[in-house]
Parts: structure tokens; C-alpha cells; sequence
């Protein structure tokens, strides 16, 4: 039997009432997460939004910076918008020339349109930049290997 088919943390399981329920926040609340481009939630054709082990663990880690750090979503979106993707994409000179992502420091990588360039297309859910960075133990570990 192949592998394909086994339920890991990255698996889209549960639904967003699930989800609200597990983290002790609204559905509303959620749909917002997702809106700001915080997150990236499992589409099913059907629109309606499945949630992994892995989404739950980076919906706590951005409560918890909302709730204890008293972070604001646009700190939390712009500690986002730092992460290198540049170099662990390797995207060319002339891609970050014209990113808006390279050369921004208000949003996520992943919630911009890349038109002409090495994201354009990318499913940014299964992306390595989005998937390295799920939590706030994984961003500091990123910055601490940089030093
Ligand atoms: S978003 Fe893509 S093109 Fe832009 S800097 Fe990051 S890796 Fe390069």
C-alpha cells in the first residue's frame, strides 16, 4: 500500500467550526485569520475550509501572540513578511526586482499575486516557505540559524 493516502499533521481534517471550537475562538474570527493572510486554509470545491494539525498549532501560536504578546495582525503579518523566502525559494536578482514581497515589508509572501516571476503558479499552501515558518518555535529557529 502506497503512502499518499496516510493521515500526517499536515492533513486537512477539521472543519472550521472544529477548528473554532478547538482554539476557543468564533468561526468569524477564523474567516478574518484568513482574510488578513495569516493563513492558508485546505479549500475543498465545495469552498468550505478543512483545517490540519499544523494550521491548529499556527492558529495558537498567532493567538497567542494576539492574546499575550498583545501583538497587533499587522506586527504578526509583517514578522511574516520578513521571512526569507528569497533565499529559500533562490529566486534570481531580476525576481526580486520586481517582487512586491521582496521589496515590502507589510504582508506575507503568500498573499501577494506573482505575476511574471518564480512564484507565479505556486500553490502556496504547500509551499516550503509557508510550511517552515507554521509556527513561532520554527520562525525563531530560522532566525537563530541565520546568526
Ligand atoms: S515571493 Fe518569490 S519571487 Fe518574491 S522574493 Fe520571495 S521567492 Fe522571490
Amino acid at each position: 500500500m502506497g503512502t499518499d493516502n496516510k493521515i500526517n499533521e499536515d492533513t486537512p481534517l477539521y472543519s472550521i467550526s472544529s477548528a473554532a471550537r478547538m482554539l476557543g475562538v468564533s468561526v468569524h474570527t477564523l474567516r478574518m485569520y484568513e482574510h488578513e493572510g495569516l493563513l492558508i486554509p485546505f479549500k475543498k470545491e465545495s469552498a468550505h475550509r478543512l483545517y490540519s494539525d499544523t494550521d491548529i498549532e499556527r492558529l495558537k501560536c498567532i493567538r497567542n501572540a494576539i492574546t499575550q504578546q498583545k501583538f497587533s495582525i499587522p506586527a504578526i503579518k509583517t514578522i511574516y513578511s520578513l521571512i526569507p523566502c528569497w533565499d529559500i525559494v533562490n529566486c534570481s536578482e531580476e525576481d526580486r526586482e520586481k517582487c512586491e514581497s521582496y521589496n515590502g515589508h507589510n504582508n506575507p509572501c503568500w498573499t501577494y499575486h506573482h505575476i511574471d516571476n518564480c512564484c507565479s503558479g505556486r500553490e502556496c499552501r504547500s509551499c516550503e516557505v509557508y510550511k517552515q515558518y507554521a509556527t513561532c518555535d520554527r520562525i525563531k529557529d530560522a532566525i537563530r540559524m541565520k546568526n
